[in-house]
């Protein structure tokens, strides 16, 4: 039997029919500890939306790629699939083939060789990250399984990789034992360099992962040369490693915006790709995919096979239980977009980072390090040798309620400190000559500042006292307490590197 409390008709909050009318906005939050009493569903409502005004506005973030908007019509569909437990295939068997429909869009979109009633192999996850892990451990156990096969040695896995990946690949060599070789950057080359990779390849690796832009710039890396000159190199050496492409930003910009750029299934050693929905998949946050090129790529005891019902569901994520809603985004999407969409979408991002670019160029400060072709993104460092500039630009423009990171780039350039703006399908034109006006504002004011030198400040406390009779003032004031202060340059890193992953 369900028990309804009834609340006591003499308390008054409980009776006001409006939160800032009653006590709830007076009393401590229960914080760390669960409070004794209820209290009522519109109350508690209101004080944590509240409290939420002080986050900064998604919109405004320019630091992340993580979709920000969507239309109110998926947003219905979010919450129609949100109590709906994706792991329960058998229970939700719509669900579970509408991923099946959105991992063989994608397959089919990176030229994945499925034939036309076969079905592609891949999976839904939470992000790229999640995506990665399962990627890694195919390969981890693919090369383990060869190397027993052969009787060698198999208790030294390692993966190549540019200086630049994004953090997850950092987190799935220490979680899952694989030692991570990384190419280093050099001036004016922000991307792994193929000829290095394919020389740092050893009996031991297990894949050279490639990134379709890269996290610092936007970059592609060149995939096709990858290939071609690791194709050379197994032959050579009769050893089978493989590339894995990590497509986290760039898997929904370029088979819209570049379809002849051959980065994809279309190269012969790329046999898993990686791509987050939640960036130009144009998904909310929370959902990524992974996409093996066959069936033989995925080895077979990575995957379990549940028995629901006699009916034989496999399944092969990190993660189990969770909501639906990413997924049926994820297929809205698709449906509502369709090819056209996408790429429309794709081209209005560039056309207003275009606009960004500019804009930043004729204040004659930056010098841009993102390229044309890539990610829509904007990357720039000050011209001169002031580091400090491009912490202080990045604070300045908080004020304004922009989140614009700075960070300093990996190992052989951390004496660059690069500032990137991401463009994503809700920052149109308006916004970014908006943006840029507040760039020149805080340019202005860091030219004051390093004109005057930092600005003496003096603290002084004073005590109010009842005016003097027949002063015609209202009040007297008494100094109590002069000090002077000193002025502190606050610099906030918001991303250093990857070991503070900027996504
Ligand atoms: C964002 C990003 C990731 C991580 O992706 P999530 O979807 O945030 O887990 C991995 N690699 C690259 C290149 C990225 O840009």
């Amino acid at each position: 039997m369900v028990l309804t409390h009834v609340q006591e008709l003499d308390d008054a909050a409980a009776a006001s029919a409006v939160v800032f009318a009653s006590r709830y906005v007076q009393e401590p939050l229960p914080r760390f500890e669960l409070g004794k009493k209820s209290i009522s569903k519109d109350a508690a409502y209101q004080i944590i939306h509240d409290e939420l005004l002080l986050d900064s506005s998604p919109r405004l973030n320019l630091a992340s790629f993580v979709t920000t908007w969507m239309e109110p019509e998926c947003d219905r569909l979010i919450l129609e699939g949100i109590n709906k437990n994706y792991a329960d295939m058998d229970e939700y068997p719509v669900t579970t083939e509408i991923q099946n429909r959105c991992v063989n869009i994608i397959a089919r979109l990176f030229n994945a060789p499925v034939g036309a009633g076969e079905k592609a192999v891949g999976v839904g996850t939470v992000g790229s990250s999640e995506a990665i892990m399962l990627a890694g451990l195919a390969f981890k156990r693919r090369w383990q399984n060869r190397r027993k096969a052969a009787g060698k040695p198999y208790d030294k896995p390692n993966i190549v990789t540019g200086a630049n990946v994004q953090v997850c690949w950092e987190k799935f060599a220490r979680y899952f034992e694989v030692e991570l070789k990384e190419v280093k950057l050099r001036e004016g080359c922000y991307v792994m360099d193929p000829d290095e990779a394919v020389q740092m390849v050893d009996e031991n690796t297990i894949c050279v992962a490639a990134i379709l832009g890269s996290t610092l710039t936007g970059e592609f890396e060149d995939v096709k040369r990858l290939n071609n000159l690791l194709l050379a190199k197994n032959k050579r050496t009769g050893w089978d490693t493989p590339i894995h492409v990590d497509a986290a930003s760039g898997g929904f910009i370029a088979p819209f915006l570049y379809p002849e750029l051959e980065w994809d299934f279309r190269l012969p050693l790329v046999k898993s790709i990686n791509v987050s929905g939640h960036k130009y998949g144009l998904v909310y946050a929370g959902v990524g995919w992974v996409i093996w090129r066959n069936k033989e790529d995925l080895p077979e005891d990575l995957i379990f096979h549940i028995n629901y019902l006699g009916a034989d569901q496999p399944t092969f994520t990190l993660n189990f239980s969770k909501g639906s809603s990413q997924i049926i985004a994820q297929y809205y999407q698709f449906l509502r977009l369709g090819f056209e969409g996408y790429r429309n979408v794709m081209e209005n991002c560039m056309e207003s980072a275009r606009t960004l670019r500019e804009g930043l160029e004729r204040t004659g400060r930056f010098t841009i390090i993102s390229k044309d072709q890539g990610v829509p993104l904007v990357a720039f460092t000050f011209k001169g040798k002031d580091t400090s500039l491009a912490f202080r630009l990045s604070s300045e423009l908080r004020r304004f309620g922009w989140i614009v990171p700075a960070y300093t780039m990996p190992a052989n350039l951390e004496h660059m400190a690069v500032l990137r703006v991401v463009v994503r399908e809700d920052f149109g034109r308006p916004l970014a000559e908006r943006f840029l006006s507040h760039v020149r504002m805080a340019l202005e004011e860091l030219d004051d500042e390093a004109k005057g030198g930092p600005v003496p400040r003096m603290r002084v406390t004073i005590e109010l006292g009842p005016a003097a009779k027949g002063s015609g003032e209202e009040a007297t004031a008494r100094v109590v307490k002069r000090e002077s202060v000193v002025a502190v340059q606050r610099s906030v890193s918001l991303a250093g590197g990857k070991t503070k992953g900027v996504c």
